[in-house]
Parts: C-alpha cells; structure tokens; sequence
C-alpha cells in the first residue's frame, strides 16, 4: 500500500494524504436513505460516489468495513424537530404499519442499488434496530451536561456546547447566525435557542412509533442514530464518514456535536460530501415537477424522459462527473454517456482480436500512472474516463493498423482496461443490450481460473473447467497466446 491517496476533507476545507488509523482497516460510514419512498438521481448519486470510494479501498488493498444505515424512525418532516415523522405519516395515508413501509422501500432500494451495480454494504444498520445504543448516548450527552430535558424530551445544548468546542466548524456555519435564523421557527418552546436540537422526542398520542426511555415514551432525533451506529460498528473515532451535501447542516454537524458531547473528541478523521444533481440547472424537487425516480428512468416512464435509460448510463453519467461537482441532468448529457459507454465496451471487446507487433507505439506503464494517478486524486472518476478513452483510442488505432502493441502490451492493456472498467469504476455490460459481452466477460474470467489452476498444477479443476464447458458446446483450445474458446 505504498499508494498515496489523497482525500477532500470537508472538516479542514483541503485534501489531505489518506492514512487510516488502524490500517489495513478502515472504517467507512455513509448516511442511508429514509425509506419513505422510491430512490432518485440524488440518491444514486449518493450511493455510486461511496461505492467508488468503497470499490478503491478495497483495490488498495485495505479490509474496509463499509456501514450504510437505513432510517426508519426519527426522521421528521422538513428534517426539523417538529412536524410528522416521514415514515409514519407514508404509513398513515396508505393505511400501512410503519414497518411495511419500511420493508417495501428498503426492498426498492435494494433492487435499484443493485441494478446500479452497487455493491453491498457489510452492515447495513436501522434506526430502530438502535434504540438502546441511542439511549445509552443521550445518557452520555446529559451527564457530561450538554443536555436537557424538557417535558420528556431532551434537547442538545448547542450554545453550552459551543463555550467549550466549536458548533459549525464542518458547516462554516458561526452561531450568532444560527440564532438570527431560527428565533422565529414555530414549535421550538420547549428549547432553550431555536438551534438545538432534539436527542429525545417525547411521543404525543398520534405518534405511532415510539419506546420507552428514562424520559418518556418517545422517539430519538434524528442526527443520533448514526453517531451511535457508527461508534458501535466502527469505534470512536473512525475513518470515513460520508454523505450528500444536503446532509451537512444541521445533520452531520450535529453529529459531530453529539460525539464531542459523550465522548470529548471528533468521531471521523475524514468527511466527504458528494454534490447534488440538478435538473436543466433546477434543484430537483417534488413540487417542481422535475423529480424523477431511478425506476422512471430504467423505463422511459415519465414526461421529462425522451427514453428509457439503463441503470448502466445512470451511472456512467453520474461518473462523468467528480462527486463534489454538481452534476446537471438532462436527455442530451444521459444520450452522450450511453454513446460514451457502449464505445468503452466495444473497445474492450476488440482487444482479443489485436495482431500483436514486434513493437509498441504507447507506453501502456505512463497510461496506467495515470489511472492510478486520477483515482489517488480525490477519485477523480471524470479523469480516469478520460484515461480510458485515451486507451481506447490507441487500441482503435492498432487495429486499424496505424500503431502497434506487443503481445505482452495487449495484455496488460486489457487487464488494466478491464480493472479500471469493470472492478474499479464497477461498469458491467448489461444483459438486456449486450449478452455478447456479458458472454464474453464471463469467459475471460473462466479462462483465467482455468490458467490459475494448471500453474497450480491443479489438473482435476483444470479437466472439470473444460469439460463442463464442452458440455455448453465450448470448445477451449490451448494457443501459444493462451487459451482460446469458441462455440462448437
Ligand atoms: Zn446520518
């Protein structure tokens, strides 16, 4: 792990060199969705940028324990501390339990995130699976006295807070401003200034979801479940914590807060805020109409689409972008990244057919420098996509016969196409449109376990490999360049 990867640390405004700090492991925490309802470009974006950074860690070859959480209580309407929990009140108009909400928008999510091609998290932690971990820190909170209660609910202390530490130092937000903007907000009698914020909520009689606590019946505020979940999963503090923009005041500063309160020092060593997605240069918005869920896109279904367009090109066009860029959604830029795309693809298929030269015209080592140099730069995806365009149009040009490439160029060539492609920007070939290459990968990855087995000298895996193939009508053939297969 001699790579230096440098990170764009929200908390110091800069990027800074990557160390983690207990490594090979690294801990890496993300903000869930609330799951009240069908994922959108914002929520794609979100997960793509983290599955990037998950997907280069583990290339580095760090063991990253990756915590996504899923909100399913606490989050209330207009993320303040009044108003209707979001999960209950989708429960209440559609005549659902909370929990079915719940289970049928975690299974959309997944679904998505899955024809996104995101890989999973390894723990994937609920709210209300939490309940106790999140007592156990407003008790911290209250007996270190940054905390009060208020007829069964519990508000966290933000001016007390900020004699000692620093309230707003993520945000840039200073605390004379924060008073001048919520003095006027309604509901907020029960706080001392209008900035705290609830720890506790106390339920009232139409609130559905709630447990008992040393206070009342009642609810944990929002900002608490992750700093609970991630100080439980990734101990205090960790390294990663990751969300959208959106999510950065009051959310994550708050949790900042909360962890200086019970603990005496910052949860994370690196913050990371990917930017948001507009729509023809609109904040995207239920009430402007321009709000398009991601099944929307998968199926052209909806006024502002003039087609249907892949998860794959979802994701591309969201890669064509660095993550602390906004990114502007419309037809023409989806149109283009599909092009781009499917040319990236048809480019790696038409290495196998390359006649290797006695010669090469590229240094295929500075091309991988370069990949490698992208990625390290705050994985700077838009760059590393250049890059592969870059290799994409030498291997264009020796198969028109205007440069040439030695065999064991063509084969690292392929190799770091594929990596950078397939494992590390997590780009796959689609079924529906491109069964050839999806044929055609999975042979590549057959034939190479193959290979790996007979320098082995494991003989019965490499016979078993053929013979299974055979039986599907392959035919592999061993040539002075490798194995070779074709259909009988
Ligand atoms: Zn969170």
């Amino acid at each position: 792990m001699e790579t230096q990867l440098y990170i764009y640390n929200t908390l110091v405004r800069k990027k800074q060199l990557f160390k983690p700090i207990a490594p090979p492991h690294v801990g890496l925490y993300v903000c869930g969705p609330t799951v009240y309802g069908d994922a959108h470009l914002g929520h794609a974006r979100a997960a793509i940028t983290f599955d990037i950074v998950f997907r280069y860690l583990i290339h580095l070859g760090y063991k990253v324990r990756y915590v996504r959480n899923i909100t399913d209580v606490g989050h209330l309407e207009n993320d303040a501390d009044e108003g209707e929990d979001k999960i209950a009140k989708k429960a209440r108009i559609e005549e659902l339990e909370p929990m079915e909400v719940v289970k049928f928008y975690t299974d959309r999510y997944h679904a998505n995130m899955d024809e996104l091609n995101v890989l999973h998290p390894s723990i994937e932690p609920t709210a209300s699976g939490h309940i106790i971990e999140q007592i156990e820190l407003v008790k911290e909170i209250l007996k270190n006295g940054y905390g009060y209660e208020a007829d069964g609910s519990v508000y966290f202390d933000v001016e007390k807070y900020n004699r000692k530490f620093e309230y707003g130092k993520l945000s840039g937000r200073k605390i004379e401003d924060l008073l001048q903007n919520t003095r006027e907000l309604a509901g907020q009698e029960e706080k001392k200034n209008g900035f705290d914020f609830a720890l506790w909520k106390r339920a009232d009689s139409r609130h559905i979801m709630h447990w008992p606590s040393p206070w009342s019946e009642g609810f944990p505020g929002w900002h608490l479940e992750c700093s609970a979940m991630a100080a439980k999963y990734l101990g205090d503090p960790f390294d990663i914590h990751g969300g959208g923009m959106d999510l950065l005041f009051p959310h994550h500063e708050s949790e900042i807060a909360q962890s200086n309160a019970a603990h005496g020092h910052d949860p994370v060593k690196f913050w990371m805020h990917n930017n948001m997605i507009t729509v023809n240069g609109q904040k995207m918005g239920k009430s402007l109409n321009n709000f398009i869920t991601l099944d929307e896109f998968f199926t052209g279904n909806h006024e502002s689409l003039v087609q249907a367009y892949s998860p794959m090109t979802i994701r591309f066009f969201i890669l064509q972008a660095h993550y602390r860029s906004t990114l502007d959604f419309s037809n023409e830029a989806l149109q283009a990244a599909e092009k781009g795309l499917s040319k990236l693809f048809e480019t790696y298929k038409l290495i196998d057919q390359l006649k290797p030269a006695h010669t090469s015209s590229f240094d295929i080592d500075a091309i991988k420098n370069s990949l490698e140099n992208a990625m390290n730069d705050d994985f700077n995806t838009p760059v590393t996509i250049a890059q592969l365009f870059e290799l994409s149009r030498m291997i264009n040009l020796a198969n028109d016969g205007k440069a040439s490439l030695k065999q064991p160029d063509i084969d690292q060539l392929k190799q770091i196409f594929g990596l950078y492609l397939f494992d590390v920007l997590g780009l796959i070939p689609e079924k529906n449109n491109s069964n050839d290459q999806l044929v055609n990968y999975l042979m590549d990855t057959i034939l190479e376990l193959r290979k790996q087995a007979k320098e082995n000298k494991d003989w019965a895996t490499s016979d078993r490999i053929r013979d299974e193939l055979a039986k599907l009508n392959i035919q592999v053939k061993d040539t002075k360049e490798g194995a070779r297969w074709s259909f009988n």
